[in-house]
């Protein structure tokens, strides 16, 4: 294996901001901590609206999930619609998944209105069933996107074959809505459309406290400090030293990736010619898609600074030998990992933190297009319309149990997991 050199979305980036510290002490309407899809689209929605902006994110734009992620810009959560409205209630998991599901739609609508170069390949994401139990997975999936109108299809293991160029699967739910990207440009192309709205953006800016008073927060940086009515802290799974504020409760869970030298001519017209993004049904999920130079990149749940960073990098071997026999040695250059906020219920959370004030996380590693529909109804409810325009209800607490242990089991179960996979 050549050398892992680190998170490949940072060597093909094609957008880029200039931003400089903030200094000094000023005024705004709306103040975000935190410079991802959440933030960016907060920010850009709110700036469009005509309020005043200012984003201070603790390092880059995309240094959280958003910089890292594999790229699926999927519609709806990674729990089906029946279990949301269980979880919800009918009224409120229906509008959840309604809204959800058009999530790629505005994605991409934004893409296009801003021409973010994020490398956007809109042919649908394959779910791809691993095993018979697999395929019942994705068979009761389908029956309850068809029920929502949801533009789905079954593909039989032969027509899988052909779309993703492996045997391996029994079968695939083709969801035509969802598509892929270049993560970080697409965030980088949001703070680049926020900018261009008039919001102002400052990175290596860390909030290190934050208080309300008199109907005014006030977040303060090293240099300087912004006085706003309406505060979001949109940190996710990369809170950092933020004081004054209770660190939002989620499960941190590792996925890492890497990705291939680029293919060969011949291999990219076999291993997923359409360009599809891809992730399989077991319990230890893990991903594959290509990127725009024809980049093999596989993933799983794992970290890779930790104890099993060894075995989640010969799994990756063996995987994609098993997966792809006719590219099994090809070279991986890179290799990185990032950060899920996953909650217990898999939902994610919009926290009232105080008067005027939200934390948005726990996306439970679907961030792209809710991460950017959440970021838009933050904008919404500053702008005029109030917590009525939130996709889920706004709740005062949120408190998730055991957090350490479960994490280290995680860490754990999936070291074991990827040891013994052939
Ligand atoms: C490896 C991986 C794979 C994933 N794959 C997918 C996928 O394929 N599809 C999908 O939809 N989702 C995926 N996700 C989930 C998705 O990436 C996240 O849900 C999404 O990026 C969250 O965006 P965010 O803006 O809420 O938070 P983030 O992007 O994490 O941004 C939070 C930001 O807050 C900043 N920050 C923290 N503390 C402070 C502070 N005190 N002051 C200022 N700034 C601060 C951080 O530096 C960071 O930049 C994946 C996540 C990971 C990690």
């Amino acid at each position: 294996m050549t050398k892992a050199d680190g998170n490949l979305w940072q060597t093909t980036v094609q957008e880029q901001i200039a931003t400089s510290p903030l200094s000094g002490d000023v005024t705004a309407d709306l103040v975000i901590a935190g410079g991802g899809y959440t933030g960016c689209s907060a920010a850009l929605h709110a700036a469009s609206a005509g309020l005043s902006v200012r984003l201070l994110e603790a390092e880059t734009i995309g240094h959280g999930g958003s910089g890292r992620n594999v790229g699926l810009v999927n519609a709806g959560l990674w729990t089906p619609p029946e279990a949301i409205a269980k979880l919800l209630g009918e009224t409120a998991g229906a509008r959840l998944s309604s809204i959800l599901a058009s999530a790629p739609e505005l994605v991409f609508s934004l893409i296009d209105r801003h021409a973010i170069e994020c490398e956007p390949v809109r042919s649908g994401t394959l779910h791809c069933a691993h095993s018979p139990a697999g395929l019942k997975d994705i068979q009761e999936r389908h029956r309850q996107l068809v029920a929502q109108g949801a533009p789905v299809r079954l593909l039989p293991a032969e027509e899988t074959r052909q779309r993703t160029g492996s045997g391996r699967f029994h079968g695939a739910l083709h969801d035509a809505r969802a598509g892929t990207v270049q993560p970080l440009s697409y965030c980088l192309g949001l703070a680049r459309a926020a900018q261009t709205a008039g919001a102002q953006l400052h990175e290596r800016s860390p909030v290190l406290r934050a208080d309300y008073d008199n109907g005014t927060w006030r977040l303060k940086t090293k240099q300087g400090s912004v006085s706003a009515k309406h505060l979001l802290v949109a940190t996710n799974a990369y809170f950092s030293e933020l004081k004054g504020i209770e660190p939002p409760q989620s499960i941190p869970i590792s996925f890492f990736q890497m990705a291939t030298t680029p293919l060969g001519h011949n291999l990219r017209q076999e291993i997923l010619p359409g360009g599809e993004g891809c992730w399989d049904t077991a319990t230890v999920m893990s991903s594959f898609r290509k990127d725009k130079a024809g980049r093999l990149i596989v993933g799983a749940m794992g970290s890779l600074d930790d104890f099993g960073g060894g075995s989640h990098r010969a799994w990756a071997r063996r995987k994609l030998r098993a997966l792809y026999p006719q590219a099994g040695e090809q070279p991986f250059e890179h290799a990185w990992f990032g950060r899920i906020a996953m909650t217990s219920d898999h939902l994610p959370k919009i926290l009232r933190i105080g008067p005027n004030g939200y934390a948005v996380f726990g996306y439970s590693g679907r961030g792209i297009g809710p991460g950017t529909v959440f970021g838009r109804a933050i904008a919404r409810a500053v702008a005029g319309e109030g917590e009525a325009a939130f996709p889920v209800e706004a709740r005062d607490a949120h408190s998730e149990r055991f957090i350490g242990v479960k994490q280290r089991y995680y860490e754990l179960g999936v070291t074991l997991a990827h040891i013994a996979a052939r």
